[in-house]
């Protein structure tokens, strides 16, 4: 019998934790699936993000010194960032396209949106701010609280000291210099970079600062760094391949733990969810979906023209579900590399940087959905930005999904900095926050799907894509 390629069993896994989380919650035993199931789930991602923060260090150490000219390895950095520039604005354009066509906020009925831009003004004014045609420049002296309070009701995974640091930043903006997002990726202690997952920036900078040195020294000397480095990688590659073999049981347990805490032990409450937010839901999966159907097929076929539309997919399959049941481009990053590497056939040297990189900044997923929820909120509270505020959208909402951390629910609370930006009311992300894990899974698998796209197109332009080389892409798990 033909085995079943791992990202079909995946899906399988999905489905059975979906029907299983429904199933317990109308049963009553939702605690018991959070309690003895969900635990599985976070012991996966655990796995995985263990081996992404090395893997990404000893990969981009070995990449660049198997580059061996520090020329080529300039050029294709110039190009990774430009192109995944494009993407992004071309994604947040899409949104912007659809919520302005759409209007999901318009489709509420009039009395209720007359309501909140009651409360609006009221809130504005509250705060002691002028509002001129809808729009306050925000100076919220109790933006922190209130968005700790959402974080917490968001159990949004991210900590009250991440949660300040964001609101800080933003209230900051002001005062810090321009330059510091530079500052930041260069760290000032190694260790202290590799102990937080957050700053993955900054190992990518060490990486690539370490692997650019080691061309420089003597063969001899480098050759036996550069042989332990290989060795390292093959040990981790091999890590992944072992978590990989449990994958649909994990995704299973993932899945059943995030349903199980939208629900409750109250089924009705899931219906509930979808009801109240349905056109802004829609708006956004469109967008996403378009992306990964339509968008970046296009792209491949206009710049890489040997990967074909139906290999694409089968080839980042298990990436892609991966990237749907875990919610965090970081966390599934080994897997991406592996895709990537083993059944798209981009070289190892163009992978190792050219994809950590993507997944801490190019966002393309969560910057189409800060667009359409900032639009559909405006549109919510009976306010239209005018189009130089969507261009200031358009400005912030690349940065912001450039600072998002790879994780969970990081686009909701950078969506913060993009409202702030247009003076809107950051406690308005309360209001979405209920559909919000949903459309984290969707914007995830855009993240990763935009990365190893980007990634291929260097690759061919570098002639290190050897699709035609590739046999069997369902194989690349398999141990041997
Ligand atoms: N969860 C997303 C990621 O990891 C980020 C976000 O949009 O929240 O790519």
């Amino acid at each position: 019998m033909k085995k079943l390629a791992l990202h079909w069993k995946i899906l399988i896994g999905m489905t059975l934790g979906i029907i299983w989380a429904l199933l317990s919650s109308s049963l009553g035993w939702s605690a018991f699936t959070i309690n003895w199931i969900d635990p599985f789930g976070t012991i996966f991602i655990n796995l995985l993000k263990l081996i992404a923060v090395p893997l990404v260090l000893f990969s981009i150490i070995g990449g660049v010194a198997n580059i061996g000219d520090p020329a080529s390895l300039g050029r294709m950095g110039g190009k990774t960032l430009l192109i995944y520039l494009l993407t992004t604005v071309m994604a947040i354009s899409l949104g912007l396209l659809l919520v302005n066509v759409i209007k999901p906020g318009k489709l509420i009925d009039e009395d209720s949106r007359i309501d909140n831009r009651i409360n609006y003004e009221i809130w504005a004014a509250s705060e002691g701010h002028e509002v001129k045609d809808g729009i306050n420049y925000l100076q919220d002296p109790n933006l922190k609280d209130r968005v700790q309070e959402i974080s917490k009701l968001s159990n949004a995974q991210l900590s009250e000291a991440s949660v300040s640091d964001k609101i800080e930043n933003v209230k900051n903006q002001e005062q810090v210099s321009p330059l510091q997002p530079l500052v930041d990726i260069v760290p000032e202690n190694f260790v202290a970079a590799l102990s937080n997952n957050g700053l993955m920036l900054q190992i990518i900078f060490f990486a690539l600062f370490f692997g650019v040195c080691l061309l420089f020294i003597d063969n001899e000397k480098s050759q036996p760094v550069l042989n332990i480095v290989d060795g390292i990688n093959e040990v981790f590659l091999k890590m992944v391949d072992l978590v990989m073999q449990a994958a649909p049981f994990f995704v299973f347990a993932l899945l059943a733990g995030v349903v199980s805490k939208m629900a409750g032990n109250d089924i009705g409450k899931v219906i509930e969810i979808f009801k109240g937010l349905s056109w802004y839901s829609l708006t956004v999966l469109i967008g996403l979906l378009l992306m990964i159907f339509v968008v970046y097929p296009g792209i491949l076929k206009l710049f890489v023209k040997k990967i074909p539309y139906l290999g694409f997919f089968k080839a980042m399959g298990p990436a892609q579900t991966l990237a749907f049941s875990t919610s965090s481009s970081a966390a599934t990053l080994p897997v991406t590399m592996e895709c990537v590497e083993q059944n798209l056939g981009v070289d190892k040297k163009v992978s190792s940087f050219v994809l950590p990189i993507g997944a801490t900044v190019n966002m393309d997923g969560t910057s189409l959905y800060q667009a359409v929820a900032v639009i559909f909120l405006a549109q919510l509270h009976m306010i239209d930005l005018t189009f130089g505020q969507q261009l200031t959208i358009v400005i912030t909402t690349t940065l912001a999904s450039i600072g998002s951390a790879a994780v969970p629910s990081a686009g909701l609370v950078m969506l913060i900095v993009v409202l702030n930006s247009v003076g809107l009311n950051p406690a308005w992300i309360a209001i979405i926050f209920p559909v919000d894990r949903i459309l984290d899974m969707f914007r995830t698998v855009v993240n990763v799907t935009g990365d190893s796209v980007v990634c291929s197109i260097i690759a061919d332009g570098e002639n290190m894509l050897h699709f035609e080389d590739i046999k069997d892409p369902s194989k690349t798990f398999d141990l041997d």
